[in-house]
Parts: C-alpha cells; sequence; structure tokens
C-alpha cells in the first residue's frame, strides 16, 4: 500500500488544471445540451436505422437487457454488479469497456482467477464477437470507444457521418455475452456516463441506468489510499493517492453528468442508489433495480441466494471481484479517522450535491473524531 499525501503546493496546481477542465467541461455540456439537446439520441437512432432491418439484425431481435452502473469510483459499484450477479439470469460482467481497451490486449486478470484469455467464458464470448469480423477488431473497437464515449458528446457526432458499424459491433458483444453465458440479462459497471450514453443510442439495447453515489468524504478518505501494481490481486496498474480537491470536483462532475444520464433515459428505466443503503440492507435495492428492466426473467430477488456473493466473471473493477467470497459491511472508518480540516473540504465543495443525496453536513457526536 502507498501512503503520502502531496504537499499543497501539488494540489493547488491539480486543482487549478481540475477548476480548469470543471469550466471547459460544464461550457461544452451546456454548448451541447443547448445545440443538441435530445436530437443526439435520435439522430443517431435515424443513422443506424436507415430502413427496414435486415433479417436477424439487432434491430429486428428483442433488445437485449443491459442494467449499467454509472458513477463515480470507490462507490461500490464493483460490489453492486457482483450482487445482481448472483441472480442466475443476470451475468455480472464487471466494467466492460475495459475488454477492447486493456484487458483483452494485456491479458489481464477475470474476476473467476485466471487471465482472461484462460477464462472459458470471455474467451468464448471474444470468439462468438470475432466471427466475421477482420483481424483488427480489438484496435478498431477500441478507436471507435474513443470517439464514442467521451462524456460530452461531441465525438459521438463525428461517428455519426463516419458509419454505425461501431453501434452493431457494440451489439454483437452483448449477444456474444448473453449467448456464452447463457443468461438474459447483462451488468455493464463501466461507470463512466459518456460510455451510457453511447449505448442509449446504441439499436438492440435496452438500458437501464443505475446511477450510485456514496459520500463523498468517504471516496474522498478511499483515494487517499494509493495500491502498488498486483496484477494477479486485480489491481492492474499502480493506482496513486489523489488529492481531496481533485477527489471532491471529479465526483461533482461525474454525479452531474450521470444525473444528466438518468434524465436522459427517463425515470421508468433509472433509479440513483446510495451505497450506504445497498450495503446496509441490498435486497430492496436489488428489488428496485430488477423492477426497471423489462424482461420476464427479472423478477423479485428471491432467487438470488442468502450468505455471502461469489464473484464470476467481472472482467475488470475494484480488487474486490478476485476475493472468492464477499461479505458486505459498511465502510464508514473516514468518520472515525479522517481529520475534521479534510472533511470539511470535501463537504464545502460537494455541499450541493451532498444535500441532494440525503448526507448530513455534519457526523453526530458519536460518528465524529473530536481533531
Ligand atoms: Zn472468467
Amino acid at each position: 500500500m502507498v501512503r503520502g499525501y502531496p504537499g499543497r503546493q501539488i494540489e493547488r496546481v491539480v486543482t487549478h488544471r481540475i477548476v480548469l477542465a470543471n469550466q471547459v467541461y460544464m461550457g461544452c455540456t451546456l454548448v451541447s445540451a443547448a445545440v443538441l439537446p435530445d436530437q443526439v439520441h435520435g439522430a443517431e437512432r435515424d443513422l443506424a436505422d436507415p430502413g427496414e432491418p435486415a433479417p436477424g439484425s439487432a434491430q429486428q431481435r428483442a433488445p437485449i437487457p443491459i442494467i449499467y452502473i454509472a458513477g463515480y469510483g470507490r462507490s461500490g459499484t464493483t460490489l453492486l454488479d457482483i450482487a445482481l450477479g448472483q441472480h442466475p439470469e443476470i451475468m455480472g460482467g464487471g466494467e466492460i469497456a475495459t475488454l477492447a481497451r486493456h484487458v483483452w490486449p494485456n491479458d489481464e486478470y477475470c474476476a473467476c482467477g485466471v487471465p482472461v484469455r484462460q477464462c472459458s467464458t470471455w474467451s468464448g464470448i471474444v470468439a462468438r464477437w470475432s466471427e466475421g469480423e477482420t483481424p483488427w477488431l480489438i484496435p478498431e473497437f477500441r478507436r471507435a470507444q474513443w470517439r464514442t464515449e467521451t462524456l460530452v458528446g461531441l465525438g459521438r457526432l463525428i461517428e455519426r457521418v463516419r458509419s454505425s458499424r461501431h453501434a452493431a459491433r457494440t451489439a454483437k458483444l452483448f449477444e456474444a455475452i448473453v449467448a456464452q453465458s447463457g443468461r438474459a440479462i447483462v451488468v455493464d459497471s463501466s461507470k463512466l456516463p459518456g460510455r451510457a450514453f453511447a449505448l442509449a443510442a446504441t439499436p438492440g439495447i435496452q438500458l437501464t441506468v443505475v446511477h450510485v453515489v456514496r459520500d463523498p468524504r468517504g471516496v474522498a478518505w478511499s483515494l487517499k489510499k494509493g495500491f502498488l501494481r498486483q496484477v494477479e490481486a486485480g489491481v492492474q496498474r499502480e493506482l496513486r493517492p489523489k488529492p481531496l480537491l481533485y477527489t471532491a470536483l471529479r465526483w461533482t462532475i461525474v454525479n452531474l453528468a450521470a444525473e444528466r444520464l438518468c434524465r436522459r433515459v427517463g425515470a421508468d428505466r433509472s433509479l440513483r442508489v446510495r451505497y450506504e443503503d445497498f450495503v446496509a440492507d441490498p435486497r430492496p435495492v436489488l428489488r428496485d433495480i430488477l423492477a426497471r428492466v423489462d424482461h420476464e426473467d427479472a423478477r423479485e430477488p428471491a432467487s438470488i441466494p442468502a450468505g455471502p456473493m461469489r464473484p464470476q466473471h467481472q472482467v475488470a473493477g475494484s480488487r474486490h471481484r478476485m476475493q472468492p467470497e464477499i461479505v458486505l459491511r459498511q465502510d464508514e472508518v473516514w468518520k472515525k479517522v479522517m481529520p475534521r480540516f479534510q472533511r470539511w473540504l470535501v463537504t464545502l465543495v460537494c455541499a450541493p450535491l451532498l444535500r441532494r443525496y440525503g448526507y448530513a453536513f455534519r457526523l453526530t457526536e458519536s460518528e465524529g473524531r473530536k481533531a
């Protein structure tokens, strides 16, 4: 584990950069919202669906139900993916966005404990996905991801004038996951709201968005701890400690984007989940999620076995997925050990969303530390 806290000078520089990026992002968001409110979505569908669907095409088949978990890191997104994957009709896929980006090219570890190319599930999925494709499927798909999964959606505009091949390949990947796993519903916990905007515009997919939030003070405290690279333990690269202000600002940006995503897909296809509520009592949360999935196999999670959870083939995500069994526990150690100044710094930056998500500004006497 890497410890240590970068100096204030570094934090000031980082904060300046983040504030600048935030302003650019907000400007782009306002422009894109003004210029292409919801027409992007419709226009992409029009482009990808120019006429009568071809026999056997994604448009003709019933859409594949995808549960997309959006949110910021260290917020329990992988744990929710694993919990949903306990359902016999749900394939917990982990951060599927990373498959072509680095997991398959680097042969990184699957949650089942072996490198992904030795995992029968993912090697079978990629074999099905590659049928009839060029040998350059993975690099071409990766480049198209960079264009289409940007947060502000400008890349999706560029993609419109290219072709709908990437959309077809995206649907084909999820079809391969369903066929290989034998499970009708797929969880994608890639977190990034930009990817979900692209998936929402992909024919052949029926998207349900779960926006996961966690108290940003807990997130910031968790991200102050770094981890050395341990490939077999699920840490594919060194994770450096993140300055508090960096986390607070990014947490705000990502959650605002996730809120916009939920508005885009609609209230009947999205919901917000607090990490703390999920860990305290997962069953009502899972029930609420499944109620929004329009598929006969998405029923009351009575079929989810009680007791410890067992990860499946989450292709990437937090290191917890490499444990053979997981018991959900509240992680509120930050309330006892996080210095008061640091707590207040994060509280100040995140105040508007803290209130919206129902987190108290102050800790109770029994929760907080004295320092
Ligand atoms: Zn596996």
